[in-house]
């Protein structure tokens, strides 16, 4: 990993790594609020919602470096780098990540970097996509009737020299939660199946989850690829495969359309101040 420093000048800056939850703006913790309203610059990705984004004082610079599937975005190394430049000039530097970052978020990669820089950095957590989803679609990740354990994947299925698991995350006891799955659905579908997941097994596929544009995909294993080719998807979107998922109607309580309602009140509310 190449080190970026600036010759005779120490770094007068500190830079927080910080997780923005899954979409709704208060689901942010109130560690990451303060941070952010004393940010000078802060570097976030295409995941991190408007809502959250507004919070930022008017002062701080903000700076895209967004990351989304097939579309162009700064690569690592300049993130890397761009972070080590701020913590030179600036003094509160926020690293704003969705969800949470030490969550298939590279909020690791980033902080060796610092580390090699000499850098100081303190990392604060976020509810991860997952948390989000489970919550608001009504899906318990765990359940003493139908699930003893759980696991975060990525399905991005594209390092050979990691091969995916499939036998591990065939039981049928654990939920299976998938981020990044979307577009390799079929291969998901292929390998839970030929590993001995049962092809009725319950799955849903939760899109924006915890904002007002939720929506929710629910169906069995065998129609994963269906579900994740509707045309109504919007990304992102995070799959749950496993019985829990059986209660996704029961314990459905999320009224997106009652969410969008509340914040047009509160935007009304606040244009009349
Ligand atoms: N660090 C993040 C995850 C980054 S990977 C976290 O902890 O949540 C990006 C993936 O997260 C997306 O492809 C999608 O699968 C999932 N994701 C993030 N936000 C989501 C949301 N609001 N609704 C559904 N899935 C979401």
């Amino acid at each position: 990993m190449e080190v970026v420093s600036l010759p005779g000048q120490v770094a007068k800056g500190k830079v927080w790594l910080v997780g923005a939850g899954p979409g709704d703006v208060e689901l942010l913790t109130m560690k990451a609020y303060r941070v952010l309203k004393s940010a000078d610059a802060v570097l976030y990705d295409a995941l991190v919602s408007q809502d959250i984004l507004d919070l930022i004082p008017s002062s701080a610079e903000k700076i895209a470096v967004g990351k989304r599937a097939g579309k162009h975005s700064a690569p690592q190394d300049d993130i890397n780098q761009l972070l080590v430049t701020k913590a030179y000039t600036r003094k509160n530097v926020v690293r704003l990540k969705g969800g949470d970052p030490f969550i298939f978020g590279r909020g690791g990669e980033e902080l060796q970097t610092l580390v090699a820089s000499g850098i100081a950095f303190e990392v604060v957590p976020g509810i991860t996509a997952a948390s989000g989803t489970s919550a608001y679609a009504g899906i318990p990740l765990t359940h003493r009737d139908y699930a003893q354990g759980v696991s975060f994947i990525t399905g991005h299925c594209q390092l050979a020299s990691r091969p995916m698991d499939w036998q591990g995350y065939a039981n049928p006891n654990n939920t299976l939660v998938v981020y990044m799955g979307i577009l390799n659905a079929n291969i998901i579908r292929d390998g839970l199946i030929n590993a001995g997941r049962s092809p009725d097994t319950p799955v849903a596929i939760v899109s924006k989850a915890t904002t007002a544009s939720q929506q929710r995909f629910i169906g069995n294993l065998n129609d994963l690829a269906q579900l994740a080719a509707d045309p109504a998807l919007e990304m992102p979107a995070l799959m749950i495969i496993g019985e829990v998922v059986q209660l996704a109607d029961t314990l459905n309580w999320f009224e997106p359309a009652a969410l969008s309602q509340q914040q047009t009140h509160t935007n009304v509310k606040t244009s009349s101040n």
